[in-house]
Order: structure tokens, then sequence, then C-alpha cells
């Protein structure tokens, strides 16, 4: 009985972008103490990851800030005040500006926030501060699902549901080790009652491989032309859906480019036999049998991600396998709120899923938000790559960091290192103040955590759920919002943003604008509906709010081009940006390591539990055959070299990478010094997969 909440309260899990609802369990005083998956919620139905049980434990880590530290003469970071803190961010970024331009103040925020935090970051910046430059950590993550469905539907719009994975018939996973790193999907596809097929297109035997029906063991980078000699082999064989094709663009001129990709010209690139690629293009076209198409960051962080995606959701276009159950082209988002960065961040789109291009887009904005039109740039951001690359050009003087850590996380991450230098000013907002970002910054804004703070995530079949505030932020930080709202006061913009008062009234605002846009989500009164009706999937106009919990996009044959038909796009592979060769002799596959680890750790980390359930040291894998001719053993330290930089890891020997591959989990901040900054032309998303190496005993 001493173990009973005195009540609880429902909250969306603040990781991944699966959106599991959490039960916490409050004391007397309304202070989270427990948590329990939350039974009945649409998407998670009682269930959790490791990172969704212990989602409490990183609040109460010593690393917190807990007051602003700023950097000062002899170097050290010392503890100011928020009046001494918000000083200095105004005097060097005003200064800035005044010397270089509204151009030479850039910020990085994130997926991890809530879109109300998010909207009001790029809208303080933007149309308050009068900058230009802003980018999101979801650049790193979605940015090329963004690009493919924007090209391909006119609209950022992943067309599933959820209750997809549990009603189809063939279930084609691609770069995704979902049993991982999404494993409550995972558990949606266990749930499945049609005895699927489940097929795994990866050059790695992942978690996921291993227990799927097939693993289409692929050639790094051979995905793009397994794809087309798929489409090409479904159209000569005459199993394409012609009323499905009816409602596309640019069929004919497919059908010709296809003309190239027969399996035998294919097959030496994709490492797949004549007879295996006909076998698969039989399986994912069978009529009468649901086929889904789903893929993460093996596909998204590629230089050629976006026509990879394409490539899938053409093939669901020629063979009838969208709008439908159990079917669709489907990208699975990677935070807990990149979906509600795409369509609220106003960083490279503006907020409720318009445009920075179009007037009547930004008319719409200014009146809805009650800023002077003038105020909102016609230009779109810099990305990511982009807006560091200028800073190495000196264009850039100032960076802003919200939420996010690239001096771990980015691709080439010793080049950020050296960027140190040349920024004048480098402000790290978080939670803590022991990031590598962090570290190199000259002012640290102590900010509140998930659970202590109140707002929205949209999770990756585009249902908004509410987290809640159950926990005070240590010492005095304070929401992200809450700086915001200092941050406006102090810069003297305040009066923009007077609307702006808490979260909820933001989210009304957001919601407003989004009327008459795909995302329209005007007839969501507030949380309590949102909290009533087990979130609420986009769209949900004011005008027609739909009446069941689960939906899909594109079941009329609809889309959002202005023909309002789907574009079918492509074009031809290209090479790797860094083959092997002699001297780095290895291809070094990144990617997620473990279910119980988030990203850079900056929070996993803080969880005993969690570091329990994981190795504290890197390592990486390598097939016996390799091992064997290295002469190395289990446990060995080696040094991995590429032409950027060199890390030490332990030795892990297993069949799961071919020979010549290497596997290196991303969480560890060593990772990112070897990996090559090459990026998908379309979504300037980083190709973190690939990159040669070599490897010796240390
Ligand atoms: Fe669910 Fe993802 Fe949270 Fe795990 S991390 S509990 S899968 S939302």
């Amino acid at each position: 009985a001493r173990l009973k909440p005195a009540s609880t309260v429902t909250s969306i899990c603040g990781y991944c972008a699966t959106g599991c609802q959490l039960k916490l369990h409050l004391d007397e005083n309304g202070r989270a103490i427990n948590l329990t998956p939350q039974a009945g919620y649409p998407v998670n139905l009682g269930m959790a990851c490791p990172k969704g049980w212990q989602a409490l434990d990183p609040l109460d880590s010593p690393d917190r800030a807990t007051t602003p530290l700023l950097r000062n003469d002899a170097g050290e970071m010392v503890p100011v005040g928020w009046a001494e803190a918000m000083e200095a961010f105004v005097s060097h970024f005003k200064d800035i500006k005044e010397k270089h331009g509204r151009e030479s103040v850039a910020f990085l925020s994130t997926g991890q926030i809530p879109f109300e935090e998010m909207a009001f970051l790029g809208s303080l910046f933007k149309f308050g501060m009068g900058f230009i430059h802003g980018d999101a950590n979801t650049r790193q993550c979605m940015a090329t699902a963004v690009a493919a469905y924007k090209q391909s539907f006119g609209f950022d719009a992943p067309p599933y549901s959820y209750a997809d994975f549990e009603e189809s018939d063939v279930i084609v996973l691609v770069g995704s080790n979902l049993c991982i790193a999404h494993p409550i999907l995972w558990q949606r596809v266990m749930r499945n009652k049609r005895n699927p097929q489940i097929i795994v297109i990866d050059p790695r035997a992942t978690e996921t491989a291993q227990a799927a029906t097939q693993h289409v063991v692929l050639k790094p980078k051979g995905d793009l032309a397994l794809f087309y000699s798929l489409a090409h082999c479904i159209v000569r064989d005459g199993r394409t859906d012609p009323e499905s094709i009816e409602r596309t663009e640019g069929y004919d001129d497919f059908v010709a480019f296809l003309r190239d990709y027969s399996p035998e010209s294919v097959s030496e690139k994709t490492g797949q036999s004549v007879e295996a690629i006909e076998a698969l293009a039989r399986t994912v076209s069978e009529p009468g049998k649901r086929v889904s198409w789903w893929w993460t960051m093996g596909i998204n962080q590629s230089y050629e991600g976006v026509r990879a995606a394409q490539a899938m959701i053409n093939l669901a276009l020629i063979t009838g396998n969208i709008g439908k159950p159990g079917t669709g082209a489907n990208s699975i988002t990677g935070q807990c709120n990149a979906m509600g960065s795409r369509l609220f961040s106003n960083t490279t789109s503006m907020v409720g899923g318009h445009d920075f291009a179009y007037e009547s887009h930004r008319e719409k904005v200014a009146a809805g938000l009650g800023i002077p039109l003038e105020n909102i740039p016609a230009d779109s951001s810099l990305a990511y790559d982009q807006i560091l690359a200028a800073a190495e050009e000196g264009k850039i003087k100032g960076l802003w960091i919200v939420a996010t850590n690239p001096f771990h996380s980015w691709i080439d991450s010793g080049r950020l290192a050296a960027l140190r230098e040349k920024l004048e000013f480098i402000v790290v907002q978080d939670m803590f103040h022991t990031t590598e970002s962090a570290r190199a910054a000259d002012l640290v804004l102590p900010s509140a955590g998930w659970g202590e703070k109140d707002g929205c995530f949209i999770n990756s079949e585009r249902r908004i759920g509410t987290l809640k505030k159950v926990r005070e932020a240590p010492g005095i930080a304070l929401s992200d919002f809450r700086i915001f709202r200092l941050i406006a006061h102090a810069w003297g913009c305040d009066e923009l943003f007077s609307r702006w008062t808490d979260p909820e009234s933001a989210f009304r605002l957001l919601r407003d604008l989004t009327k008459d846009r795909p995302c329209d989500i005007t007839g969501v009164e507030g949380y309590e509906m949102i909290d009533r009706l087990g979130g609420v999937q986009w769209p949900y106009p004011a005008s027609n709010p739909p009446a069941n919990r689960e939906r899909r996009l594109f079941e009329d044959g609809n889309y959002y081009t202005p023909s309002g038909k789907a574009k079918l796009l492509f074009s031809p592979p290209a090479d790797l940006p860094e083959p092997t060769d002699s001297a780095y002799p290895f291809t070094l596959l990144t990617g997620r390591g473990t279910s119980s680890q988030w990203h850079t750790q900056s929070r996993t980390g803080k969880s005993d539990i969690l570091q329990k359930l994981y190795p504290q040291e890197a390592y990486i894998e390598i097939h016996p055959t390799d091992a064997s001719r290295l002469r190395l053993k289990e446990h060995d330290t080696v040094t991995i070299r590429s032409r950027r930089g060199e890390m030490h890891a332990s030795v892990y020997i297993a069949p799961t990478v071919q020979p010549g591959q290497l596997f290196l989990p991303m969480h560890y901040p060593e990772v990112n010094r070897l990996t090559h900054p090459s990026f998908d032309p379309h979504s300037r998303q980083p190709n973190y997969k690939f990159c040669a190496v070599a490897l010796a005993k240390a």
C-alpha cells in the first residue's frame, strides 16, 4: 500500500518516434515517483521498451545544468543568474548581427522538445530577433523522408497507421533494425495474425534480419538498383495495378528508365542472383496480398536516400499498395517529435506546414501569429551542413544550440571541434552541462527536461500526444518555453509574442495556422481532447472531424500535388562517395546498437540500469574470416582509422557483418570522427552509413 501512487497522469515518452504513452505515478505533491506503460493507448498497447521504463532516471542526474554558466576571461565556466545570462546572450548576438547582418547567427535545434517550443524558437529567432538560418537535428534523421514525400505526394505525409503492421501480408523492412530501434513497433509486427512474410533488406544480419522470414543480404548501397530492378520485373511481367497507376504522373518515363535495370544488369551491384531478384519481385507484387514497405535510417542517412525512398514509394504506387489496410511506403521517424519538427519548427519550412517562398503562406502566418508581414523572411534557412560550412567560412559567427549534441553526433565531428575557434559566441541550451556541445559553449542555459514541462509530440504515424509536467526542474533551470519568453523580453520583441503565454496557448495559435493545410488539426480543442481521444492523428479538421482512431492517408487516391496525382520520381544510382581501397579496405556501417541507449547517451547514459544493459566501452563487429586473417581475438582492442580520425574499440567477432565490413554503434562519442561528410542532394541529410576505414590491433 505504501507504494500506491496518490494519483496518476499520462504522458508520451520523450525518446523515440513510436510515441508510447506512459502512466506516471505521482506522490501527494504531484511529483512523479514511478511509471508504467499505459494500457489501452492505441500505439503501445501497454508496452514500453527499457528507455521508456527508465524515463525518469535522467532527471535525477548530478550532471543536470541547474544554473546558467558563462565563460569568463580565464576561460572558465562560472555560474551566473538569468539576468546576467540574458545580458550576455543579447549583447553578443546583437553585436554580431550589427556587424555582420542577419545571416551571421544560426540556431541548431532538435526533434526532442514539444512542438510548441520548437515553433516558439523558430518564430522568435526569425520573426522577432530577425535572423534567417536555423535547422534541427531532424536533418540527421528524417530530412530524406520529408523531401521524398514532399516531392512524390506534394506534402510531407507518411501515409500509414501502426495498425498496418498488423494488417500486412508482406512486411518489407529496409535499412531498419525495428527489433531494437523501435521495439514496440516490432511487437506490433508480432501481433500480426495473417502469417506475414517479413523481409529485411539490409547489408547486416541485424536482430530484425535474424528474426525475419527472409533476409536479403544487400551489398552496401545496392538498394536503389535493387528497387529499380524489382519495378522492372513487375512491369515486364504485367504485375502492375492499372487503377493505382492512373493516379500517378510520369509512368511512361519511369517504364522507359527501368529498361536498364534488368535483374541480370544489377545482380553484381546488389549481390543478389537473378532468380532471387525475380522471386522478390513476385512476392512484393502478389495480387490480392497487402504489401507494406517500411524504412528508417539505412535509407534516410544516405547520399541518395531521397531517390531510394521514392523507389519504394514507386513500387507501392505501381502495385496498388497504398491507401489500403496493411500497405504503404512508410517512413518510421527517429525522434519523439521529429514529425512535430517537420510541421512546426520554422526552420527550412514555415510553421503549420507552410513554405517561406509563397507570399500567401507568409501572409497567412503573419496574420495568424499577429506578426508584421515584413518580419517574415521570404528566404528559407540554410540546411544544417550549410550552416556549419558557413561557420567554417566565417560567415556565421554565432551559434545557438538547443537540446542537441552536434559535437558528438554530427558527421565528421572533428570539424566541429575546429569550428569552436572560429565562432565568436556559442550558446548551448540543455538539461546537462556535461555534453560534448555544452563543454564547447560560451554560455549554457539550463533547461527543464522531459517530465518537467508540458506540450505535445507528434509520432511517426502522425499522432499528436501530450506530455506533462510531473517534476520541478532543478535549481533555477527553466522550460525551454520560459527561456524563450525571457529572451523575447531581453531582446525587446516580447510584444510580438504576448499571446505565447504558455504551451497550450501556443498550441491553439499553431492549430489555427494549420487550417486548410494537409495537416489541418483545427478540430482539436486542446490538450484535454487529445488525451480523451487517445491521441489525434492529423488531419483532424474542424469541418470534418474523423470518427475512427486510426487512419491512413490517400484512401481516395488523391494526393497533395497540384494535379492530385502522385509523382513517380527516379534517377540513376550514384557511386559510393568513399569506396574502399588498399589503404582503407573496410566499409564501416554505423547504427543503433541497442534498445537501451539513445543517440549520444546524453540522457540514457545517466541511468544506471540502462548502462548495465549496454557495454560502456566502444565495440566493433567484425566477421570471423576477417578476424582470423588479422589474428584478432574477442575483446582485443583495435584502432579504427578513416581519412578524418581514429578511435579504439573492443573486438566483437560475429557473422552479423559480411567480410570486408565493420559495424560500430553510434552511441560512442568517437564514432563520428570517422564518418564521411557526404549528403543527399535533395534532403541535405548526412550519409552516416558507409565510409572507408582501416583496422589494426592497438
Ligand atoms: Fe516507446 Fe520509443 Fe519510448 Fe521505447 S523509447 S518506450 S519504444 S516511445
